[in-house]
């Protein structure tokens, strides 16, 4: 691997003149665990690491008067063990038992597997199903946008060359929303997902669902949520068939590809499935309140 030099800045607004300074030649670095594999096989003329994970905002997780901040330096082993995640987002605390080994999770951030933008990222479908905005710091200060529009396509996020994710909020009125995650991969661990799938809800006092989310990975070229899917429940009474016919209408939202992990066709059938799972189990936690 080539030397290469490493700053850890104090603040956002140094580490984004850092690249603003360095252009192509400085890399944002988190935990390392997408970065470090890539540098070793493609590291073109980057020679400047700027380590993001001692800048104060980009650290913690916090409730705050909108809802739940988790820095995007947060890394997995810390969100499993948190107390405020475990109580209000219990799902996205699932999602990040399932990311790679114990040394994956005890380096990777959250904000490390966001901005790599996979289609398969772990993280992203419970966090769209609980409607979570972004921080992004830019030279002109910082901006916010929902997380749907921080995906853009395959490994393309709407960061700007010099821009850096802060942080992700969930909002307050969806702390300990009804959810449920699910991922299949080909072994039980270490394996990524040949699809993932999250679907939050809550029922209102007549029984019906409101506000349902679905969201689904690894079967598009980025990670998506399922509009039309959502409109087959909202404003009904779970019933099997509706649940069913809410997954069979994720399966039209979908675009899977045939790799060697598994064909589109085989894809498709895994959305149905953990789709109508996920719901279900949603559905489950909804009536137990
Ligand atoms: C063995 C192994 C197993 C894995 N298993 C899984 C898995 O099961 N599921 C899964 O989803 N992923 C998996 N991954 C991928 C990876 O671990 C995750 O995506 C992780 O969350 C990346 O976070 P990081 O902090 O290590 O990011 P880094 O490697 O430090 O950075 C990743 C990219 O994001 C950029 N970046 C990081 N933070 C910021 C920021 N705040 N602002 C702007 N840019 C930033 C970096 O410049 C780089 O381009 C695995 C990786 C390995 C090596």
């Amino acid at each position: 691997m080539r030397p290469f030099d490493y700053v850890a800045p104090a603040s956002a607004q140094e580490a984004v003149a850092l690249l603003a300074e360095h252009g192509d030649h400085a890399k944002v670095l988190a935990g390392g665990t997408d970065l470090i594999v890539d540098l070793k096989h493609h590291a073109g003329n980057v020679s400047l690491l700027v380590d993001v994970t001692e800048i104060p905002e980009f650290l913690g997780i916090e409730e705050t008067d909108e809802g739940l901040r988790i820095g995007s330096a947060a890394k997995y082993g810390e969100i499993m063990e948190h107390a405020l995640c475990r109580e209000y987002t219990p799902e996205i605390v699932a999602a990040s038992h399932t990311v790679g080994a114990v040394q994956t999770r005890n380096l990777g951030t959250i904000g490390g597997n966001l901005v790599t933008c996979v289609p398969s990222a772990d993280s992203a479908p419970s966090l769209l199903v609980l409607d979570a905005d972004v921080t992004v710091a830019g030279t002109d200060g910082n901006r916010r946008m929902p997380l749907t529009d921080f995906f853009v396509g395959p490994r393309k996020t709407s960061l700007a060359p010099h821009e850096l994710l802060v942080d992700i909020r969930i909002p307050k009125a969806n702390l300990g929303k009804p959810s449920h995650f699910l991922k299949f991969g080909l072994r039980k661990g270490q394996a990524l997902a040949l699809v993932n799938a999250a679907a939050a809800l809550w029922l209102d006092d007549k029984g019906a669902i409101t506000e349902p989310r679905i969201a689904l990975g690894a079967v598009a070229p980025k990670p998506v949520r399922c509009p039309k899917a959502e409109a087959v429940i909202a404003g009904k009474q779970p019933s099997d068939e509706l649940l069913k016919e809410a997954a069979e209408m994720a399966v039209t939202e979908c675009k899977p590809i045939d790799d060697f992990r598994a064909s589109a066709n085989y894809r498709r059938q895994l959305v149905r499935t953990m789709t109508y799972r996920c719901l279900k189990r949603s559905v489950e936690i909804a009536s137990q309140r």
